[in-house]
């Protein structure tokens, strides 16, 4: 049966479906596992008859392949919402040569991080979704280190039958990013700090999931509650578009011809951008491999080299703070497609890595993942430097994150050279003062816009509106609580945003 086949499960059991539109409104499933569809990759994309597209059309023509009960309709109207002008270049994800390597620059959304290529369309995808079943509205809880939670303030600001809160820990964000938060704009948001560091905050927030008593509390009125993190579908799947992207950017640019093989470097943390990426290949992009980046939390990498997943260390506060994680969610998905979509040996490896902290693969599925993924990593000290002389070479000036990658992909060009597509994370002015301080080994104790100003003027290059513009804006949020009362606050914030 032909709509059967359309369904997405869950990676931990096969009997766990959904449609596509329910997988984005639930995020994760049931028992836990992500959603996956089986027909991935059983279509190519073509390539060629994509050559001359802008970044929408070939999103629609990617999009409609992994997203099959959206209507052809429905994603064009979703794809000009999310990209028609949030972004400040038209090509969205532009493609810049640097020396010999490239670099695809995906920091020219609305916050000038990668997180806002999902999160400007997962809004889209669920309030589209919201309109299947009528009546529903849907409240988004967030726990944020920084990037996420303002992208998706940003993503959901004002998105028809959808609110959002985003909890960050008090002091635990950077000035920078706390002021983007509590200047947020939008009628159904809100923001709020919470006492404890990240993990409290990420662990709270799901146990507010699981209280059935806040639940039931808004069940009557079709309010469900969501999560905007990247387990989800509908924010993992418009990265796919990215790479196809690059790889076209390389042959309009003559870098390459149509069918050459290509590599990735990618700078990771819960391992999105990657499988993304992997995605990619498995619709037929021509990848060699993909270079997959750490920094000093680096148990992918020891991952990919040993086959042994170990999240029994400490957690490494980096100049990469975004890439601060010992648990890669995603690389559950990559699993399941690897280890022969047996679902079982998937929830074994999870069951293990639950109960003792690590899991090792079996033999041939860490073959099948090492042909495809190398892993490496990079020191703060070596993300310095990388940064410092790719300006002075270059005039190039990178985040913390794309140094990162930056490094590892040197490493393995050692080895292997066929070209390679550096993705770039992040804007260097989300990260001015330690960028300015790696680049003229000088530390700075002025104020962030200060800083951001002496660097644009010293590197020639040019602030983002969007984070200079925060220099003029009114905070909005004040709020700081301590975990017990997130269900309280949770309930007040719900009711003013739906009934109000
Ligand atoms: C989130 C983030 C990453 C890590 O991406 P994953 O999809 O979690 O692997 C890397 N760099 C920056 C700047 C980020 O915000």
């Amino acid at each position: 049966m032909l709509h059967m086949k359309n369904l997405y499960h869950s990676t931990r059991n096969k009997q766990n479906e959904a449609h596509d539109y329910e997988a984005v409104l639930q995020g994760i499933a049931a028992d836990g596992g992500l959603y996956v569809w089986d027909g991935l990759g059983e279509h190519a994309i073509d390539i060629e008859a994509m050559l001359s597209d802008s970044y929408a059309e070939m999103a629609e023509k990617i999009m409609r392949q992994l997203l099959p009960d959206f209507s052809d309709e429905e994603l064009h109207r979703c794809i000009r919402q999310a990209y028609g002008e949030s972004f400040d270049t038209q090509e969205i994800t532009p493609l810049k040569k640097v020396g010999n390597d490239y670099f695809l620059e995906l920091f020219h959304g609305p916050t000038s991080a990668f997180k806002d290529v999902g999160l400007q369309m997962l809004p889209q995808l669920m309030s589209c979704a919201l309109a299947k079943e009528a009546g529903c509205k849907v409240m988004i809880l967030t726990a944020t280190s920084g990037d996420t939670g303002k992208a998706a303030l940003e993503g959901f600001r004002d998105v028809a039958h959808t609110g959002i809160i985003v909890f960050y820990p008090d002091q635990g964000v950077s000035a920078t990013q706390q002021l983007q938060m509590a200047t947020q704009e939008g009628s159904n948001v809100a923001v709020c700090a919470l006492k404890g560091n990240f993990d409290d905050a990420q662990s709270q927030v799901k146990a507010m999931f699981a209280d059935k008593d806040l639940s039931d509390g808004f069940a009557c009125d079709n309010i469900t509650f969501s999560s905007a993190n990247s387990i989800n579908i509908g924010r993992l799947i418009p990265q796919v578009v990215y790479y196809f992207y690059a790889y076209i950017q390389m042959i309009r640019n003559r870098e390459i011809r149509p069918g050459d093989a290509v590599n990735f470097c990618v700078p990771t943390g819960n391992f999105g951008n990657v499988l993304a990426g992997y995605y990619a290949k498995l619709m037929g992009l021509p990848v060699r491999r993909f270079i997959v980046a750490s920094n000093a939390n680096n148990v992918l990498c020891d991952f990919l080299t040993t086959g042994v997943y170990d999240r029994n260390r400490p957690f490494r506060k980096t100049i990469s703070p975004s890439m601060d994680i010992l648990i890669s969610s995603n690389l559950e998905r990559l699993l399941y497609y690897m280890g022969e979509k047996d679902t079982q040996k998937i929830r074994g490896y999870m069951e293990e890595l639950q109960q003792t902290g690590s899991y090792a693969v079996d033999d041939s599925l860490k073959q099948n993942i090492q042909e495809l993924f190398y892993g490496g990593c990079s020191s703060d000290e070596e993300t310095r430097s990388a940064i410092r002389d790719v300006y002075h070479a270059y005039g190039y000036v990178m985040d913390p994150h794309t140094a990162v990658g930056y490094n590892v992909m040197k490493e393995y060009q050692k080895q292997d050279p066929t070209p390679c597509i550096l993705l770039s994370t992040a804007s260097p002015y989300k990260f001015s003062k330690e960028v300015y301080r790696s680049i003229f080994e000088e530390e700075l104790t002025e104020e962030e816009f200060a800083i951001m100003e002496k660097l644009a003027m010293r590197t020639s290059t040019e602030i983002p509106r969007n984070l200079f513009a925060l220099k003029d804006k009114q905070k909005r949020f004040y709020d700081c609580i301590k975990k017990e009362d997130m269900p309280r606050y949770i309930t007040q914030k719900t009711k003013e945003i739906f009934y109000d």
